[in-house]
């Protein structure tokens, strides 16, 4: 092997590293290690003056290989590897030693830590002259996108990657699109009405020529790579055919089968077997509930109303399911949240007492367009005197959900205003831990609120009971808690008790993150790639995320994100080739035993058996290098370029050498 020239480049990166590490020593130490023709230390690295010391020396000493030695790779690496290219090098012979995350964060003593970051740059100052040059491999780009998910976030996604032309699939997984943000009437802290900024991009979208929507729809399959993904999409049956269907909604007055509970409406009022979920829904078309119908679900409803009211004979009680299969270049997952679970916190008593409420039954029940025309009543049909809001159910709470849900106090507040616009003389409480109104104009709404004679309790409730201990609690509902700023234990008499519970991830988001091919947070959200710089990517190239399925969040930054996932697709969809990492891995036909093992395991259906050559072989393009296969098989044949096994034995025994 003809000799190497390596530079070794050794950040501070401010005191991060240097404020534990003696960047100084490891420097001068470094200077002598096997084929190293220049050390240099430099506060931060990744500074243009500090890429610009890597591309001097490249050009000016003839570097051949270097290693910098700084922050995680997942941070820097294409910055360095870009000023490696940018100087003359191959960028796959440049190594990054991470001496911050690996080292400095994590080691207490500095001599302790000093001695571990020149055995992480052993490693790698060991393993690099036998690195190789490697070219990224380039892939053609299908132009075309899928949006999965059509709450406010799919919706404002498809319509932005529709404005650049591009054609969208959105698939929705319920009868129509709206999400969560079609069930609200007002929204804080503007107290828009919901609908009237929903609804035109709703019906925007539905009658976009670049948009296909795939309501009533999910994915089942998913396979392939940035660039090239083959979707299968299960169209579920409506037993409706919505070509001819008008959505006129003759079929579910006439249905006989009417007191199905409303899941738009959260089971407060009802609908048909047959039935459009809502009056603005798009697509404005009916869906037979097969469950409820009497035809699908028993065979004997002998009047079958619905096929002798609908005019245009859109009813079929043969429809299949269908599986339509897709191609697109990239996805953007908009699957959003649902309500924490209320009845798991059993002394507020939801399911158990009447009128406890969730916010999300609040919202449908404060609707015009809700179970009891927008009349804030309770279930005796008469207006609630005294209203108690219990904010952070299920979320800041360690039993539950640790994080804060960000909209609960915001909506709480919303509620409030509601009650008061509506009913100026019931007595409205919040019972909040601290209120938490970060976004813009969200202070000043609650100041407004307080201007309103809201009363604001500040302690979490310890419980809601109908038990009466006088005459004004006498068959009410009693919420007991602490008041924190008046040192107290109180009794509220309540008519109605307004569980604000947190946002929780979907209940499959988990499958439906492996469905894709990435992960999820601790937490159950769908995991960026980068939380602070690539908030919208995903660990698998080509498949974005925005909306609540990242997180909690309100409706500005909802549509915040999805703005920046469009453009993350169009940065991507706009060309007509992607480049993909050459760190993949390569299996020798002649060494492989065709046993089929890393066939069954390849995570990203990489692996393809030739029958031909009775030899497993990899898609280059569709291969992630997350080595499975490399260790999975019995002969140690799939090698994965980069990380091959004798350079991994380098990386061992320059750990060993210091
Ligand atoms: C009670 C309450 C009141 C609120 N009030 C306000 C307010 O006044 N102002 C404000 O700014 N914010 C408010 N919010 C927050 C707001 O609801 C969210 O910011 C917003 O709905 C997020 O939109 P989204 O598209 O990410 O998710 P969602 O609205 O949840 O939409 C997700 C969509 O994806 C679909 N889906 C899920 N899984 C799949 C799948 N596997 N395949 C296909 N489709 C799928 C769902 O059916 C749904 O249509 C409130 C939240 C709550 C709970």
């Amino acid at each position: 092997m003809a000799e190497e020239k390596i530079g070794v480049y050794i950040c501070h990166c401010g005191t991060n590293i240097g404020g534990k590490v003696d960047v100084e020593e490891v420097t001068k130490w470094a200077a002598t290690q096997p084929n190293v023709a220049v050390a240099r230390e430099y506060k931060y690295m990744c500074s243009d003056p500090g890429q610009d010391l890597i591309k001097n020396d490249i050009k000016e000493l003839g570097i051949t290989r270097a290693v910098v030695a700084a922050c995680s790779p997942t941070m820097h690496e294409p910055t360095f590897r870009k000023a490696a290219s940018d100087g003359g090098l191959n960028p796959y012979l440049l190594q990054m030693a991470n001496i911050r995350e690996h080292c400095s964060w994590v080691t207490i003593d500095p001599v302790a830590a000093t001695a571990k970051a020149k055995r992480i740059l052993s490693a790698q100052i060991h393993r690099l002259p036998l690195n190789e040059p490697l070219e990224p491999i380039e892939v053609p780009v299908n132009h075309d996108v899928l949006v999965v998910g059509g709450g406010i976030a799919g919706i404002e996604a498809a319509l932005k990657l529709s404005a650049t032309g591009k054609h969208v699939t959105l698939v929705e997984r319920n009868p129509s699109i709206g999400g969560h943000m079609a069930m609200f009437d007002k929204t804080f802290p503007t107290l828009d009405c919901a609908a009237c900024i929903l609804t035109p991009k709703m019906s925007a979208l539905g009658k976009d020529p670049n948009i296909t929507l795939m309501a009533y729809s999910e994915v089942e399959y998913v396979e392939g790579y940035v660039g090239n993904f083959t979707v299968k999409v299960r169209k579920k049956a409506r037993y409706v055919n919505t070509d001819i269907c008008t959505g006129c909604g003759a079929c579910q007055e006439a249905c006989v089968v009417r007191k199905v509970k409303s899941e738009f409406d959260q089971g407060l009022g009802f609908r048909s077997a047959i039935y459009i979920p809502f009056a603005q829904a798009v697509p404005l078309r009916a869906t037979i509930d097969p469950a409820k119908c009497l035809t699908l679900s028993k065979g004997k409803c002998k009047q079958q109303t619905c096929v002798s009211a609908c005019g245009p004979g859109a009813i079929d009680f043969e429809q299949k399911d269908e599986v339509v299969e897709l191609d697109v270049g990239a996805i953007i997952m908009a699957t959003g949240f649902e309500l924490w679970d209320a009845a798991q916190e059993t002394r507020y008593g939801y399911g158990r007492l009447d009128n406890v409420i969730t916010s999300l039954e609040f919202e449908r029940i404060s609707n015009a367009s809700g179970p009891t025309g927008g009349e804030i009543v309770c279930k005796n049909g008469e207006a609630p005197k005294s209203v108690v809001i219990l904010h952070c159910v299920g979320s800041r709470d360690q039993n539950y959900q640790e994080f804060c849900s960000r909209v609960c106090c915001m909506y709480s507040l919303k509620f409030s205003h509601l009650i008061k616009e509506h009913l100026p003389e019931t007595e409205v409480y919040e019972l909040y831990i601290d209120m938490r109104c970060f976004g813009k104009n969200y202070e000043e709404f609650y100041r407004r609120l307080m201007d309103e004679g809201v009363n604001f309790v500040r302690g979490r409730a310890a419980e809601v009971t109908d038990v009466a201990l006088s005459p004004d609690e006498e068959g009410r509902l009693v919420v007991k808690t602490e008041d924190t700023l008046l040192g107290i234990v109180r009794r509220i008499p309540a008519d109605m008790v307004i569980l604000s519970a947190g946002l929780s991830p979907a209940h499959d988001a988990k499958e439906v993150s492996q469905i894709f091919g990435f992960g999820c947070s601790a937490n159950g959200f769908y995991l960026e790639r980068h939380p602070k710089l690539e908030p919208v990517a995903t660990v698998t190239d080509g498949i974005f995320i925005a909306g609540c399925c990242q997180y909690p969040k309100d409706i500005p930054d909802t549509v915040a994100q999805a703005g920046a996932a469009a453009a993350g697709v169009l940065g991507l969809v706009d060309n007509d080739t992607v480049k993909v990492e050459p760190t993949i891995s390569y299996i020798d036909p002649e060494k492989c035993s065709g046993c089929h093992i890393c066939v069954g395991l390849c995570p990203h259906n990489a692996i393809q058996y030739n029958e031909e050559k009775n030899a497993a072989e990899v898609i280059e393009a569709a291969c992630k290098g997350c080595g499975v296969c490399v260790s999975a098989c019995g002969s140690n044949v799939p090698q994965q370029r980069g990380y091959l096994d004798v350079q991994i034995f380098a990386e061992i025994e320059g750990a060993l050498a210091v």
